[in-house]
């Protein structure tokens, strides 16, 4: 497999010389095996380990439809950060990388409708589908202060690389990635190369969680020649925000449709095996065929945003794809922690911990448990101890922002309890009624 994937790749650098290519991932890992080859195995085996959890889950199809019906909207914050070396004073125009805030508005408008299969644009597809997956510029920074979720940052450097420049783009702007998605948006110093994402990583892969310089740079990066859409840009293939899409994919674990080996596997039975990426200097969407299944022929699925084809070619995410998408929010640590985040927004941060109980005395078989800290994410335990200090009740929250704890009480006779939470540096307790 080694031998084959060296192989492929000397075929199609070759090729990246005449065409340009959507996406730099495939050579940011192959940077990443040869640096870093456990950390690249471990990233494999998170694959793999979507794959057993939705297979374990997935019995009928009607009860996966039922799964995708039951999705509410997740609204993912979007922080852009726009690096150049132009004056921040002007915005906008062909070949300056201080693109205007049209252009970036343009791009989360092509996001929504694009993950969300929305008719009447260009991101529908009959058989496409809605991934309940959205987008916003951020409208708080880390700081709780009001943003435009546009940050300009001028720097000297006229351009940036691909594979190697991660780290630097994330230190000259980066906002936790526990938190937003982090789009870099830069000139690359290679005029082949449109776009590069990272993928996320799963804890359930022992050694992934603690990997370190990973964190900051969790986001996608596009050169600011294919990012949105607008006057500005001047590419004939990759005109509308296509590329930002497709690293959006790899960032929630989505691989390429034809699984970055010659007929590869993206662990999506709905995405036919293909050959090779669809890599075209046309502007017309053809049909295109592979034989990776014996000598039957089948169509790629060249509209796939996984796939190479020029952005007008571009419709359609399955319904593979989106289970993915969605294993991953559970799976990845810091794609779990956004969720949380973002479902508890309405709950902010306090200087200390601070504790309270819904309605008061409690009378049903639940109640809710608020619960505030001075950190972003850290984990706490409740407990519940009758008036002779018997512990009744207790439960370990992880990696948790400031929220709301559903507690049940159904098993608690009526009377008088404290209720403690403790979290590694604070603990506070309130009293506790019952009644039956
Ligand atoms: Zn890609």
């Amino acid at each position: 497999m080694l031998i084959g994937l060296i192989a492929f790749w000397g075929t199609h650098r070759a090729a990246a010389q005449q065409t340009q290519q959507r996406c730099g991932i495939e050579q940011k890992m192959a940077l990443l095996r040869s640096q870093n080859p456990a950390f690249y195995f471990k990233q494999k085996l998170f694959q793999t380990e979507i794959t057993r959890q939705l297979e374990a889950e997935r019995n009928t199809k009607t009860q996966r439809q039922q799964t995708q019906n039951a999705r509410e909207i997740l609204e993912i914050p979007v922080v852009v950060h726009v690096i150049t070396d132009s004056d921040l004073r002007t915005l906008g125009g062909v070949n300056n990388s201080n693109i205007s805030d049209a252009q970036v508005r343009a791009q989360i408008r092509i996001l929504n409708e694009d993950f969300a299969n929305a008719t009447n644009t260009r991101g529908f597809n009959l058989n496409g589908i809605d991934t309940k997956i959205r987008f916003k510029l951020a409208t708080t920074d880390p700081n709780q202060n009001p943003t435009t979720g546009i940050v300009r940052v001028r720097t000297t450097r006229t351009s940036f690389d691909p594979f190697n420049d991660a780290v630097a783009l994330a230190q000259l702007s980066g906002w936790s990635t526990e938190r937003y998605l982090n789009i870099w948006v830069c000139r690359f110093n290679s005029q082949s190369i449109l776009g590069v994402g990272q993928y996320p990583v799963g804890t359930t892969i022992k050694g992934l969680e603690t990997e370190t310089g990973d964190a900051i740079t969790d986001g996608i990066a596009v050169d600011f020649r294919y990012f949105g859409q607008g006057p500005d840009i001047r590419s004939r293939l990759y005109k509308y925000g296509r590329t930002t899409t497709h690293e959006i994919g790899h960032w929630f674990g989505l691989l390429h449709t034809w699984g970055d080996e010659f007929c590869g596997s993206d662990y999506c039975a709905d995405t036919p095996a293909c050959e090779y990426p669809n890599n075209t200097n046309d502007t017309t969407c053809v049909d295109v065929f592979s034989t990776c299944n014996g000598g039957t022929s089948t169509r790629n699925m060249t509209e796939n945003y996984m796939d190479y084809t020029p952005d007008r070619c571009m419709n359609r995410f399955t319904g593979d794809q989106t289970d993915r998408m969605w294993k991953v929010l559970e799976l990845s640590p810091r794609r779990e922690k956004l969720v949380k985040y973002l479902r508890n927004l309405n709950i902010p941060k306090t200087t200390a911990l601070t504790i309270e109980v819904s309605n008061n005395p409690v009378s049903g078989s639940e109640f809710d448990l608020k619960v505030q800290f001075n950190a972003d994410f850290q984990d706490f335990t409740i407990y519940i101890f009758n008036q002779s200090g018997k512990l009744c009740y207790t439960q370990s929250i992880k990696n948790s922002p400031s929220s709301l704890t559903t507690v049940p009480a159904g098993a608690l006779p009526a009377g008088a309890y404290f209720l403690k939470v403790t979290t590694p540096s604070e603990a506070a307790t309130v009293r506790l009624m019952v009644l039956k």
